[in-house]
């Protein structure tokens, strides 16, 4: 039979059922998936020790002849398997104490390579920390170069039997891989050919070959979901049609007069992006991220006074009822001297007081309005919402924003997010938005000094803690789990709490978390917020939120446990006020200085994103690897920012000049991406 790239895998000769199972279970079903399984890592045997020259103390790579094999026992009763290589050089023990069973996989003969560290038993022995089995008895060394692809593997197939299909049958599958890329696009970008990056990937001779294949195929898997999002793009603008404001300049020009302040450059160029995107007829879909405290709500608010100008509602809705409420005190205050009092509403008003609220929601009386997820309620109409705003826009589902925005006619749209996340998330994310960055703090702040201490100086920062409160100022005491029954290794917020309010016997210690009810943590954060507690204990519920000046202090216990972002996000709590602030991170984890240094050492948000991402992968983020619906299996956010810009550029170019692929050259892409994505094609069935 011919194959073609979906010919079932078990056509393949040395694939039978039971294989073709074990295949299934890695996702590969056609020959096609097979010649796209990349190795997730290389071991390089170009650059192996010789058995005599691997040293006491040393981490060593070895590649050698299993001469025999045994199992002993040791003087504790652990059964040890071992086996002696020999090469050109010399012999070297090998030992795996725990695992007796390998008896059954290491044979006489096998050509073995070992990795791990070398210390003295009764003589050198390496203990190897992965091994793998280069050739059987009788065969000869693995030809063509040694760097190995190792492939992820499943149980009842082992990736030395996926290395050996692969070497196998690659020669005919290659030529199944059919370009998609016309020559002058792979010229102009630089790309190689992509069968010979599918060869290099799993032949390579040099490792430097192997990364320049995975490239290749990191670029095509960013262009697919780029064209996939500039496609989005194209239709979402065209379905699009929106309120197209009226540059009047009234409530907006009276606000610039009226701010006690001077906007900073970056708020002053996010009000201009979004003024741009209001005054064109598209709906806008925009995104404002930035750190805590680069003044998000200022430049939302002239979103909102720009809608109010046209006879529009606009309204923002935030995650709490506290932020609800500080939002509310906010505009209050900037708008005073505008004569506009915006409406609040949320959950703990009175049951008149909302029915009050609702009327002159859904009579047009309240033109600037505030609240929570209250506003989304059914019984919420608006009488003409123009503008709808979401705080913390991360906090809320997908259908909960929607929601807000359905509460009008097609209104414009703005996100707010204090999570800053790097560009590369930002335009694999959120690539049917767009972006306005704040990187540019407000003068005038207080500095949040960063320090890295032992457990050694806890009575010293006591100390410090109680006089700050002495002089009337408060801190937070942050833990990374709520009881020791969670991690009994780990200090925890409940029973912290019980200390500190021993030691700070003086004041008042108040506790949250995520177990208490969100009504108690409430009254609990408006008590710290009323300074009626100084010290207060919690765990990251207090990421979002709550916005109190008066807190200088930012105690972090076990600050090995929480990422980068994480960090940042609690230090941004504090600083909010004119004085000092201090972010104290407690670790005695030495494996995590190095990292909690840097943090101590970086205060912009978005290289700390980026430092997150790098340092967490793209695995956890959520969702992010399935981003827009392609899976990216080649693709490094940490390594490959320059290949998705020059993916997105192109693809955008793309889809400007031919919005639905129809003309021959893109003929390929069109396919690619109806087969591989899941609304592929309804995206791409219109002419
Ligand atoms: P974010 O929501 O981005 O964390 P806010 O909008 O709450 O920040 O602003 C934080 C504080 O900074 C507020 O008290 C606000 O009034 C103040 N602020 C905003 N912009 C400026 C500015 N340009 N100059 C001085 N203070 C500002
Ligand atoms: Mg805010």
């Amino acid at each position: 039979m011919t194959l073609e790239r979906t010919t079932s895998v078990k056509y393949l000769k040395g694939v039978g059922p039971k294989r073709a199972e074990a295949l299934a279970r890695l996702g590969i079903r056609t020959v096609g998936d097979l010649l796209y399984h990349a190795p997730h890592r290389y071991l390089d045997a170009t650059t192996v020790t010789p058995l005599a020259r691997a040293s006491l103390g040393s981490e060593a790579t070895c590649v050698g002849r299993v001469v025999t094999t045994g199992v002993l026992p040791t003087r504790r009763g652990l059964r040890v398997f071992r086996a002696v290589l020999r090469d050109d050089s010399g012999l070297l023990e090998c030992a795996w104490p725990g695992q007796p069973f390998l008896e059954r996989q290491i044979k006489p003969g096998q050509l073995l390579l070992v990795s791990g560290p070398v210390r003295f038993y009764h003589g050198r022995q390496l203990v190897p920390r992965e091994f793998i089995v280069l050739a059987e008895k009788d065969e000869d060394e693995p030809g063509r170069g040694m760097i190995l692809p190792v492939y992820p593997a499943t149980e009842g197939l082992s990736h030395r039997q996926i290395r050996g299909l692969l070497h196998q049958h690659l020669d005919v599958l290659l030529p199944l891989a059919a370009d998609p890329h016309p020559d002058a696009l792979r010229a102009r970008v630089g790309l190689a050919p992509l069968r010979d990056a599918l060869a290099a990937v799993h032949r390579p001779a040099t490792l430097e070959d192997a990364e320049r294949g995975r490239r290749r195929l990191a670029f095509d898997e960013f262009f697919d979901q780029q064209l996939v999002q500039a496609r989005a793009r194209f239709l979402a603008k065209r379905a699009r049609a929106g309120i197209r404001f009226a540059l009047k300049r009234e409530l907006t020009t009276r606000l610039k007069e009226t701010l006690p302040f001077e906007l900073t450059g970056d708020q002053k160029r996010a009000v201009r992006e979004i003024t741009d995107d209001m005054t064109a007829p598209e709906r806008m879909h925009r995104l404002l991220m930035g750190d805590v405290g680069t003044g998000k709500t200022v430049v939302a608010l002239f979103a909102m006074l720009l809608a109010a100008e046209n006879g529009y509602q606009a309204a923002i809705m935030a995650p709490t009822e506290l932020l609800a409420e500080q939002h509310h005190a906010t505009l209050t205050r900037l708008l005073e001297p505008l004569d506009l009092r915006p409406e609040l509403l949320i959950g703990r008003l009175t049951a008149a007081q909302k029915a009050a609220a609702r009327e002159r929601i859904a009579a047009g009386g309240a033109r600037l309005v505030v609240g929570t997820h209250a506003l989304i309620q059914e019984s919420v109409r608006f009488h003409r919402l123009g503008l709808a705003v979401v705080d913390e826009q991360h906090r809320f589902g997908v259908e909960q924003r929607a929601a807000l925005a359905e509460k009008g006619d097609a209104p414009d749209v703005l996100l707010l997010t204090a999570t800053p996340i790097p560009r590369s998330l930002a335009l694999t994310l959120y690539g049917d938005l767009d972006v306005t960055q704040l990187r540019e703090r407000p003068p005038g702040r207080g500095t949040v000094k960063s320090a890295l201490r032992t457990e050694s100086a806890r009575a010293r920062i006591y100390t410090f803690l109680r006089g700050e409160c002495a002089a009337g100022r408060q801190g937070y005491v942050v833990y990374p789990v709520i009881d020791v029954s969670e991690r009994a290794d780990l200090k925890a917020a409940t029973a912290g709490a019980e200390s500190l309010k021993r030691v700070f016997a003086e004041f008042r210690v108040g506790l949250v978390h995520g177990r208490i009810k969100p009504e108690e943590r409430d009254a609990v954060m408006r008590a710290f917020r009323d300074n009626e507690i100084q010290v207060l204990v919690a765990t990251t519920v207090i990421e979002v939120g709550i916005d109190v000046p008066n807190a200088t202090v930012m105690l972090i216990e076990h600050a090995e446990r929480f990422g980068l972002a994480q960090l940042h996000q609690l230090r941004g709590r504090v600083g909010r006020g004119a004085a000092a602030s201090h972010c104290i991170l407690l670790s005695d984890a030495a494996e995590a200085v190095a990292r909690l240094k840097t943090f101590s050492e970086t205060t912009d948000g978005f290289a700390i994103a980026e430092l997150d991402l790098q340092e967490r992968g793209m695995g956890e983020l959520t969702g992010a690897r399935q981003s827009g619906g392609i899976a990216l299996r080649y693709a490094d956010f940490a390594k490959d920012l320059d290949l998705l810009e020059t993916a997105r550029g192109v693809a955008a170019g793309i889809i400007a000049a031919d919005p639905a692929l129809g003309r021959p050259e893109h003929a390929a892409y069109r396919e690619r991406i109806v087969q591989r994505y899941e609304r592929g094609f309804e995206l791409f069935r219109v002419g």
